[in-house]
């Protein structure tokens, strides 16, 4: 597949106070790995309109971002919840996150076909429409999924979410909008504590498979085959949203799942298989969590380089 990699430079001015785990080295730790991985282009992020967050969120929600970035100054620091802290550039990080994310559905859609990694910090899927929560300001894939319906006109789309923790955030979106289907695979229970398969959306347009912890790498990919792949078959959406959180890694220190950087690859040639199986090859996958470094930057790799061989 044609592999563009989307870079948010900005997502270095998201600054957090020592010792927190979302730090700017995650950032950095990727954009080293992906370097000169053969079959990929780069493109940078711009900033996202206001309007393109009002898909999704509430302005009241933007606003109170905005002003706590705003009062937390050149030096300072404004807990939004006990694990959500911006600093003055936090927004401006956030904002381009969100902005690579939509510049990847456009760039798929400009293409006709096409596979788009967005490198981007903070994190997005925890963010609700009237709240921050879980180191996640704007809720980046579920504006994106929005910009796909409501720009392109795309009937139906899919947020295929494999980060270790359940994507609180972008369900939310899925259980108003039926146009949009959410499937997750994520460690249970842990942080949200929300994502049981009791919660099913608008007739079933949520999906969650929830696993225990110390739950490996084979049992991750049956689980893949055995319930994502049927809910995105049924649904044939016409673009394929990744939640890319590389945190189910063994080596990662806020899950208990035991990836390794293979089971990586082999989940980005499954995305991408089903993709080009009804989803017209459109694939962007923008980046969630992953907080032991090395592994993340070895996972992401795996990742792209298997999407660039699709
Ligand atoms: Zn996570």
């Amino acid at each position: 597949m044609k592999t563009t990699l989307i870079d948010s430079p900005a997502s270095l001015a998201h600054r957090l106070p020592d010792g927190h785990p979302e730090h700017d080295g995650r950032y950095t730790a990727v954009r080293e790995a992906l370097a000169g991985i053969a079959g990929t282009v780069w493109a940078e992020a711009g900033q996202a309109p206001v309007e393109a967050l009002a898909r999704f969120h509430t302005v009241e929600h933007v606003d109170r971002v905005l002003t706590a970035c705003a009062e937390a100054g050149v030096e300072g620091f404004v807990g939004l919840d006990p694990d959500t802290i911006v600093c003055g550039q936090s927004a401006r990080a956030a904002l381009s996150a969100v902005g690579g994310a939509i510049a990847g559905v456009d760039t798929v859609m400009r293409d006709g076909e096409g596979a788009v990694f967005l490198l981007a910090r903070p994190p997005g899927h925890h963010a609700e429409p009237d709240r921050p929560m879980g180191f996640c300001l704007f809720n980046t894939i579920a504006i994106a999924a929005m910009h796909a319906l409501e720009v392109h006109g795309l009937p139906s789309v899919a947020i295929v979410d494999i980060d270790v923790h359940h994507g609180n955030g972008s369900q939310c979106l899925a259980e108003r909008d039926e146009r949009v289907l959410f499937a997750s695979l994520h460690q249970s229970p842990l942080y949200p504590g929300t994502g049981h398969r009791g919660e099913t959306g608008l007739g079933g347009n949520v999906v969650n498979v929830p696993l225990p912890d110390g739950t490996d790498g084979a049992a991750w990919r049956a689980a893949f085959e055995a319930e994502i792949v049927p809910a995105l078959r049924k649904t044939q959406p016409a673009l394929i949203l990744v939640s890319a959180g590389f945190d189910a890694h063994a080596d990662d220190p806020l899950g208990g799942l035991g990836l390794v950087d293979e089971d990586y690859a082999w989940a980005a040639e499954r995305l991408a298989a089903l993709a080009s199986e009804f989803a017209h090859s459109r694939l962007v996958s923008v980046l969630e969590g992953g907080y032991d470094c090395p592994a993340l930057g070895r996972s992401a790799a795996a990742f792209v380089r298997a999407l660039a061989r699709a």
